[in-house]
Parts: C-alpha cells; sequence; structure tokens
C-alpha cells in the first residue's frame, strides 16, 4: 500500500537536487582546470621547444662565423645564453667535422648517457620531451651547415605554467563553482515548490473521492494504523494498547443499485453527494466520514462507546431515509448500518472494518437499520457472501421456485386464490426462504432481472392450470423497485398474451413499508398496471407508515394484512383495532381484505366475526410446490378443515 507520508513529504529530493547542482558545479570545475592548465603547459612545451630551437640557430651561426677557437667562443656564447638562468639543468653539445664541445649545468655527467640514450630511442625528430630517473627534459637537435647542435634542458614549462596560471584558474573556478551553488538552491527551491505542489495534489487525489471529496479507504487505512498501531489481528489486544478505543460505522446505502440503474447514474451520484453531506451534518469535527466507494461510507469515531455510537446509528439510518430530491423525483434508498467497537470488536483496523462490515449485512438482511458486532454472525456473513456470488448462476439455472399458498375464503374453506412465494432450491444448502436470499438480490441490482424471472413463471403456471380446468389467481410479490423497471408493464403484457392468461389473473403484492416511500417515483406504473387489468394488493398492511391518502390513491384492490397482528388478536386490544381499521377502510375504498398469518381456529372465528372475508395461513395450508399445489386445488378445494 501507498504511504500517504511518502506522498506528502518528499524533503530528501530537495536534497538530492543541491548534491546533484553541486556535483555538477564540481566537474564542471574541475574540468575546466585541467583543460586549461593542460592547454597553458602544452603551450608553455612548444614556446620552449622553440626558443631551444632559436638557441641552437644562435649556437651554430655564432660558432661557423666566429674566428675564435669552437671552445672559446662556445663558452662565451653558453656564458650569455644561460648565465641569467643558473638554476637551469642544462646540456649542450655541439660537434663538427673539426673539433666537438660540450656544457652542462646542474646536470651530473654520469646521466647524460642515459638521457642521449632515451633521447634516442625517441621517434626520428628533432626535437621532444623525454622523461627519464633524473626528471623531465625538453631537448632539441639542430644539424647545420658546419655543426650539430644538441640541446637538452630540465621541462620548467610545468612550473612556469603554474605559476602563471593557478592562481587565476583557482579565482575562475571558485565563481563558477559558487554561481552553480546558487543557481543550484533557487533551481531547487523552485522545483522542490512545484513539486511539493504536485505531491499535494497527488495526495489529495490519492486520498479522496473526487465525487464527494470525503476521504477514501487508503486515507482510513492510513488512519487507523496511526491511530491503533499495526496490532495483530486478535479480538483481545494487549494491554498497552487498551487506552485507545473507538467505534467504526459501516453504512451501506439500501438497493442504491436499483436507483442507479432506474434513474440514472447522474442520479445515483446526487444521491451520494447528498447522503455524504448529510451524514457530514451528523458528525463532529474529530469523527471521519469516509467513503469507501459505491455505496458505503464508514464513520470512524475515535474515543467513542458502545452506547453513544447506538444512539448515533440511528440517527443516521433516520436522515439516509428521509427521501433525495433528484428531477422533481422523491428518490429514497434508507442505509443498513454496522458498528465495531475497538478494542472490543477487533484487534486492527481491517479487523474493525470487517467485523462492521459483518454487522451491516445482518441490519441489511433483518432491515433493521444499525446493528451492533457480534462474533456468532461472522459465519452468517461469509456464508451470505457465498450466495451473493452464486446468484447469477442461480437464475441462469432456474434454481429458484414458486411455492404456493392458498388464500381462502374464511366462512367456507373454499381457495379463492394462491400466493406465489420464491424458494432456492441450493445444490448445497437445500431450499432457502426468502429471508435468506431477497435482500442479496435487491442488494446485488438483480431485482428487475428476478421479478420478471417470477412473473414469467407464474403466467406459465396459470396457463398450465387454465388449461387442466383449474382458474384461480396468482399474487406474487414484486419490490418497489421492480416497478422502476421501465419494461414492465410491456413484460407482463406479452407474457399474458403468449399465454393466453386473462390479466384479472394475476395479483401483485407491494410491501406498504417500502410502497408508501417510493409512491411518487412508482404511481404512474402502477396506474397502467391497473390499466392492464392487473390486481394490486398492499402486502403487510399495518407495518409500514402509509397514510390513507395514499392508499385511496392508490385504489389497490386487496389489503393483506399483516400476521403480527393477526397472531395476538384474541387478548391484544391495539392489533384488534388495526384489523377493524383494515375493515373499515377496505369497505370504503370497496378493496377485498386478507387476513395473513392465520394459525388457529380462534384467529379464523374472530376475523369471520369482525367482517373479515379472506385469510391466509398454517391452519389452511403452508407454501407448498406447484405439483402439491395442483393436487390440492383440484382434490380439495375447500380448506377449512385442513
Ligand atoms: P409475504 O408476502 O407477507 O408472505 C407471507 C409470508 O408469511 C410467507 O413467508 C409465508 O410462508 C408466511 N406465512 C404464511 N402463513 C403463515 C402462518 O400462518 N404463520 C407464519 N408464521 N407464517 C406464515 P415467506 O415465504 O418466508 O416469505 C417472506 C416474504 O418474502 C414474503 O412475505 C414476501 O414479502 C417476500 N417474498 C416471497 N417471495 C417473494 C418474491 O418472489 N419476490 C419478492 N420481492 N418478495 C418475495
Ligand atoms: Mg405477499
Ligand atoms: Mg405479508
Amino acid at each position: 500500500m501507498v504511504q500517504i507520508a511518502e506522498l506528502t513529504k518528499d524533503r530528501s529530493f530537495r536534497n538530492r537536487l543541491i548534491l546533484a547542482c553541486i556535483s555538477v558545479a564540481l566537474f564542471v570545475s574541475v574540468t575546466y582546470v585541467v583543460v586549461s592548465y593542460r592547454l597553458t603547459s602544452e603551450l608553455g612545451v612548444k614556446t620552449e621547444l622553440n626558443a631551444m630551437n632559436l638557441q641552437a640557430r644562435i649556437i651554430h651561426n655564432e660558432l661557423a662565423n666566429s674566428g675564435k677557437s669552437l671552445d672559446e667562443r662556445a663558452m662565451e656564447l653558453a656564458r650569455i645564453l644561460f648565465a641569467e638562468n643558473q638554476d637551469l639543468a642544462v646540456f649542450v653539445r655541439v660537434t663538427g667535422h673539426d673539433a666537438s664541445w660540450e656544457y652542462a649545468n646542474k646536470i651530473p655527467s654520469s646521466s647524460v648517457p642515459e638521457l642521449l640514450n632515451a633521447i634516442s630511442q625517441q621517434p626520428q625528430d628533432s626535437q621532444g620531451q623525454v622523461t627519464t630517473a633524473t626528471g623531465d627534459f625538453l631537448w632539441h637537435d639542430y644539424q647545420g651547415q658546419q655543426y650539430r647542435v644538441q640541446l637538452i634542458q630540465s621541462n620548467t614549462a610545468l612550473e612556469r605554467t603554474m605559476s602563471m596560471v593557478a592562481k587565476r584558474l583557482s579565482i575562475v573556478s571558485l565563481i563558477v563553482f559558487w554561481i552553480a551553488i546558487w543557481l543550484a538552491l533557487t533551481l531547487s527551491s523552485f522545483i522542490a515548490k512545484r513539486v511539493q505542489q504536485k505531491n499535494d495534489a497527488l495526495a489529495k487525489i490519492a486520498t479522496h473521492d473526487t465525487l464527494t471529496g470525503l476521504p477514501n479507504r487508503l486515507f482510513l487505512l492510513d488512519l487507523l494504523k496511526r491511530e491503533l498501531g499495526e496490532a495483530a489481528d486478535k479480538p483481545r489486544p494487549d494491554t498497552a494498547r487498551q487506552e485507545t478505543e473507538g467505534c467504526l460505522f459501516v453504512i451501506d446505502l439500501d438497493k442504491f443499485k436499483v436507483v442507479n440503474d432506474s434513474f440514472g447514474h447522474t442520479a445515483g451520484d446526487t444521491l451520494l453527494v447528498e447522503v455524504g453531506r448529510r451524514l457530514k451534518s451528523l458528525l463532529a469535527d474529530s469523527q471521519v466520514l469516509v467513503r469507501m466507494g459505491g455505496d458505503e461510507f464508514i464513520v470512524w469515531a475515535s474515543g467513542m462507546q458502545i452506547d453513544t455510537a447506538k444512539a448515533l446509528a440511528e440517527k443516521m439510518v433516520e436522515i439516509c431515509n428521509a427521501p433525495v430530491m433528484i428531477n422533481h423525483l422523491a428518490v429514497q434508498t434508507g442505509a443498513s448500518i454496522g458498528i465495531a467497537h475497538y478494542p472490543t470488536h477487533a484487534g486492527s483496523g481491517e479487523m474493525l472494518i470487517v467485523s462492521a462490515d459483518t454487522a451491516m449485512y445482518k441490519a441489511k438482511q433483518q432491515h433493521s437499520g444499525a446493528v451492533i458486532f457480534d462474533e456468532p454472525d461472522s459465519e452468517k456473513y461469509k456464508a451470505s457472501l457465498r450466495l451473493r456470488t452464486e446468484l447469477a448462476q442461480a437464475l441462469e439455472r432456474e434454481e429458484f421456485r414458486l411455492y404456493y399458498q392458498p388464500k381462502v375464503a374464511l366462512a367456507t374453506g373454499e381457495i379463492t386464490g394462491v400466493e406465489a412465494l420464491s424458494r432456492w432450491h441450493h445444490p448445497e444448502e437445500g431450499i432457502l426462504p426468502p429471508g435468506a436470499f431477497i435482500a442479496l438480490i435487491e442488494d446485488s441490482g438483480r431485482i428487475q432481472e428476478f421479478g420478471r424471472y417470477v412473473i414469467r413463471h407464474s403466467i406459465r403456471q396459470l396457463a398450465e392450470w387454465q388449461k387442466s380446468g383449474i382458474h384461480v389467481p396468482i399474487a406474487i410479490n414484486l419490490s418497489p423497485y421492480n416497478l422502476l423497471d421501465p419494461g414492465l408493464i410491456d413484460f407482463i403484457s406479452e407474457q399474458l398474451d403468449a399465454n393466453g392468461v386473462e390479466a384479472q389473473q394475476l395479483e401483485i403484492e407491494l410491501t406498504e413499508n417500502e410502497t408508501s416511500q417510493n409512491i411518487n417515483s412508482i404511481q404512474q406504473r402502477l396506474e397502467s398496471l391497473k390499466q392492464l387489468g392487473v390486481l394490486l394488493a398492499i402486502d403487510d398492511f399495518g407495518t409500514g407508515m402509509s397514510s390513507l391518502a395514499y392508499i385511496a390513491e392508490l385504489d389497490v384492490d386487496i389489503i393483506k394484512i399483516d400476521r403480527t397482528f393477526i397472531f395476538d388478536m384474541h387478548d391484544n386490544h391495539k392489533h384488534q383495532a388495526i384489523v377493524a381499521t383494515a375493515l373499515t377502510l377496505s369497505k370504503s375504498f370497496r378493496s377485498k381484505v386478507v387476513a395473513e398469518g392465520i394459525e388457529n381456529r380462534e384467529q379464523a372465528a374472530m376475523l369471520v366475526e369482525m367482517g373479515c372475508d379472506y385469510g391466509q395461513g398454517y391452519l389452511y395450508a403452508k407454501p407448498v410446490p406447484s405439483e402439491q399445489m395442483t393436487d390440492m386445488l383440484r382434490e380439495n378445494p375447500c380448506l377449512q378443515l385442513a
């Protein structure tokens, strides 16, 4: 993982830049000194050799034109030419047809043969430079008409060069060096500033979400690592880390994918930004809100205890449940929140997220808003994750089957219709009830596909029964998000036509709770369904917060009273009142009432007494596979004594 610290602070960069500039300056200065020095010393040697050539010629001409003896004149010349520089090591040899003469200063006669020998081994030339054990020498060999003049002298060009240029060179190189350092400092501070700005921008991009501007996963992991340390992934921490505590909330929007698919991605984005803004408004400055990606947010509240966390989570759920206006539509998703406490539920940041995620998953399945992590939930969470990955295949392999539960006329026990309830025939897990997979399907964005699957199979079943002379309507359960499917009405109409089934044979049950909150966005679809002739039922009536106006507006055909009110109606007066209200309502709206979850005769008798005509429950029959339902419809259409 990229370390944020690496991105934000690259202090060594400036030092490296300065070092590089100084190295370049040093290199330039050294090159300058070396080149200048070599050039100057080569020039010095050349000048010296020219001077020696001139001296040799003078010696030759003077000797040739002089009337004096060779020794005498040569000695005179040597004095004139070399007297000024007594320190100079010189050797002169003049040889002619009649005589020869030698002069040596500061060159021991013992080293002369060695010198002459070294010169003779040099390439055939009249002058040059030779180095022996005695030192470095320049030589010139002049062959005149009468005499051969050989001149050898120590090479003083180097010393002279040094004395002449060394001072100037060092001054210039010092100036170059200082200019380079100044340039390096100015440049490096400029570049370092630019790099820092770029690094800051990069760090912001890497650690923040571009849509909401909130910090992201990388930021959170880094923060948790800093606050909680690099702890081992064990549930109980060591004493050293016990002072730190805090709560982590994983907030996942419900059915966000459906909203995204139905209203478009721009609407989805608007929703996310708004939810982010609302959540932030609930938090203190020290609490951190992070967008983990998709429709998942995380809050890290350092120092928070579980009790306080629960209260905060409830506020979060409430604020997320409020609809968001998008394109004049009130879009509502809601949120499921999982809470995990450090150090009670995890020993490291990453495990804390996993724990809170597990709790969130439970909240999602139970539709319970906020849930605190509980160790045994982990296994269930893992199992659900596995199921989620198997959904697509299950749809393809048609592993979902419709079971049917009869609805009866309470007075006679006659079957007046059936409700189709989905079951997943899982190859390993066995038969799974809707509670184990509907939320998964809704959350995975496949609910519209699943809705069409249920519609197709139930209409096919209606056609089959019709062929064998059975005419009972089938009620199917649809999620309100199915109604956001733009092709739903056409699809139902095509399926009915293709199978030769009347629209009145199909009933659609919509759960009260969710429908009432999304009424604005689905109203038009519901009207189209009604026009098609399909019957509408409000399911689980009493559990939602529906207003009467909304029921009237929907013009529903059937109201199904939730079984929680039937279950204890004999000794719960409030529940009795709700049943009575539903019955009164149904009369004025001219809709039928079906009581759900009738399990005993006492309940059935009481409902009949209160004027409820229809019911459904284990007293009559449990949901059964299609074949069994077919037999039941054929052989036992009156279920009163079941
Ligand atoms: P629901 O539509 O209210 O269905 C009635 C639920 O109550 C069924 O549970 C049924 O088995 C159960 N039930 C019926 N009579 C009794 C009784 O006497 N006592 C008790 N304790 N329970 C009884 P099931 O099949 O588990 O379905 C649960 C919920 O899942 C359904 O509630 C419905 O909202 C949803 N569901 C089922 N199938 C589908 C589907 O294909 N699509 C969608 N979107 N939701 C579905
Ligand atoms: Mg139902
Ligand atoms: Mg129900």
